[in-house]
């Protein structure tokens, strides 16, 4: 089935929503750079010994390894800040000559950094720039001439996680004594120590980027990815990495995925068929069905197949019906051996982004984003539909409460709780939801918000998702569509899986819920815990709180 055929929008042409458009970037990045153009670095604790509130260069001790470490970012290209909470400053514990004279120490054991970017205020002061507030984070982008999504910010504690998260960066936390186990749990992100957080950052750049580029050219492209809309989208960047070099990309998805599919640029065309080695709740295998998917998948005459696959699932099944169909070049992720099935067999370590995870297959397959796209979700814009007029002006505050999978989803009495603190605050909230969670999205949009239950597919969710100043939703597909319109997310995320993997994606974001709650990690699709914990305890003042920082961030009331 081709999709939208005459449509004069479709692949490199197609306008998209895409939170990197609008902040607008100035700095030109090297080829290379992928990921990120820059590095912030948290000051005490992360580059040298805390000594607390220290006004003497004399006492400036750094980390082991760190010169060794920064030569490496330097050398690879990317900018390095300092982002620093100094409230000694208001304290009057130092001064600011002296503070200065430190910093000189700082650079003369560790290299020159591009930019210095330091809190002066205490928490009582109530600034944009003490970390978690994610100020310090837009002034370092800003003064390096690039945006937060572009940054990977080092620190020790959970404020330095929080501020780039909020500001839409990416964070690695080396934790050290003073930092809290439930900072370590709620990090997406974690190295041992500066040196192996600086090579991983390098070493996720360097994924992403083709080491081979294909010999020959490709004509047409089979990208797979079963499974739900939320799998879809994430691995939409990859999808763009392939169009950008083959002339023609079809997309198998499944029947779960199908509307997500619509919604992503760079495809041609699109293929709907259940994978029963991938879906959640399979029928049988019926040889039938399976002999008239390799007998179609035979007529797409794709000179190349790249199969998208999440950690736990296999590509395996699939390969072999492609080599039935005759299909050559099958690149996969596959940790089990996979024999002949597999021309590039490409590996990923655990914890790594979903959307890099499926760039860096593509990569492996000799593709990359072109110049000017970003690693970013993307939507087709003409595949959204207007939004609703009786919705009134952009700017409210979209809370879903649901999701396909119920250990993922937001207990209702929670939700009801939060559309009421939020209500009560001022904002204006819309609750959304599918067909089958109307009476959910009733009861919890009685406490103050309005009810668009059932009322939306997937297309129109994204269009009323798109015009909300931030949407308030767990580890579901929604999550997922706001941050490819880069709307900003209060992520109410059941640990069921790594949020380093499923988190919302460079889009800015406050993570909300028990990161340590027994359920972690147990991919269930239900809640194995009486009461589920990591959700039910979720304070609505939270999220209040949530949204004011990311207002903040946001820098003229989105
Ligand atoms: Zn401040």
């Amino acid at each position: 089935m081709r999709q939208d055929q005459e449509d004069p929008y479709q692949r490199r042409s197609a306008q998209v929503y895409a939170a990197a458009d609008r902040a607008g970037s100035r700095f030109v990045a090297s080829p290379r750079a992928v990921l990120y153009d820059a590095v912030l670095l948290d000051r005490d604790g992360t580059l040298i010994e805390d000594v607390p509130y220290n006004g003497d260069p004399e006492k400036v001790r750094p980390v082991p390894g760190a010169r060794a470490a920064l030569d490496r970012l330097r050398s690879a290209g990317l900018r390095l800040a300092v982002v620093t909470n100094q409230s000694g400053l208001a304290r009057g514990y130092f001064t600011g000559e002296q503070m200065r004279a430190v910093h000189a120490r700082v650079e003369e054991l560790l290299g020159r950094f591009d930019a210095w970017l330091v809190c002066p205020h205490d928490d009582a002061d109530g600034c944009d720039c003490r970390k978690p507030a994610p100020g310090l984070v837009y002034a370092a982008a800003r003064e390096l001439g690039t945006t937060p999504s572009r940054c990977v910010l080092v620190g020790d504690i959970g404020r330095d996680v929080g501020a780039a998260m909020a500001a839409g960066a990416a964070a690695v936390l080396v934790p050290t004594p003073v930092t809290r186990p439930e900072e370590v749990a709620a990090a997406g992100w974690v190295a041992t120590d500066l040196p192996a957080a600086v090579a991983e950052i390098l070493r996720r750049q360097q994924a992403v980027q083709p080491s081979n580029p294909p010999t020959e050219p490709v004509r047409t492209a089979l990208v797979v990815r079963s499974d739900s809309a939320g799998d879809v989208l994430v691995t939409g960047p990859a999808i763009r990495a392939v169009a950008a070099g083959a002339e023609r990309v079809v997309l198998l998805c499944g029947p779960r995925g199908r509307a997500a599919a619509n919604l992503l640029p760079g495809v041609d065309e699109i293929i709907e068929h259940p994978l029963p080695w991938i879906d959640p709740n399979p029928g049988p295998v019926d040889p039938e069905a399976m002999r008239s998917l390799s007998a179609r998948l035979g007529a797409v005459g794709a000179d190349q197949a790249v199969v998208f696959t999440s950690f736990h699932q296999s590509a395996l099944p699939l390969a072999l019906l492609l080599r039935m169909a005759a299909i050559d070049r099958i690149a996969a992720i596959s940790d089990d051996y996979p024999g002949s099935l597999l021309d590039i067999r490409h590996r990923v370590p655990v914890g790594v982004p979903e959307p890099e995870r499926a760039l860096s297959l593509a990569a492996a397959a000799g593709h990359r984003l072109p110049d000017g796209d970003e690693p970013v979700l993307r939507l087709r814009r003409d595949a959204v539909p207007p939004r609703p007029a009786d919705l009134g002006d952009p700017g409210y505050v979209v809370l879903h409460p649901g999701s396909a999978a119920s250990s993922r989803a937001c207990p209702p009495e929670v939700a009801t709780r939060i559309v009421g603190a939020l209500a009560d605050a001022g904002h204006r909230v819309l609750v959304t939801g599918g067909p089958d969670e109307r009476a959910v999205t009733a009861r919890v949009a009685a406490a103050g918000g309005t009810d668009l239950g059932g009322r939306t597919d997937l297309a129109g969710l994204a269009a009323i998702v798109a015009d909300a100043s931030a949407v308030v939703v767990g580890n579901t597909g929604p999550a997922h569509l706001a941050a490819a319109a880069g709307v900003p997310v209060v992520s109410l995320f059941a640990p069921t899986v790594p949020f380093g993997q499923w988190g919302p994606y460079r889009v800015p974001t406050v993570r909300l819920g028990d990161a340590a709650a027994p359920c972690r990690d147990t991919r269930a699709a239900s809640c194995p815990v009486p009461g589920h914990p990591c959700l039910s305890g979720v304070d609505p003042g939270d999220v209040v709180d949530a949204l004011r920082t990311l207002a903040v961030s946001g820098g003229g009331g989105r």
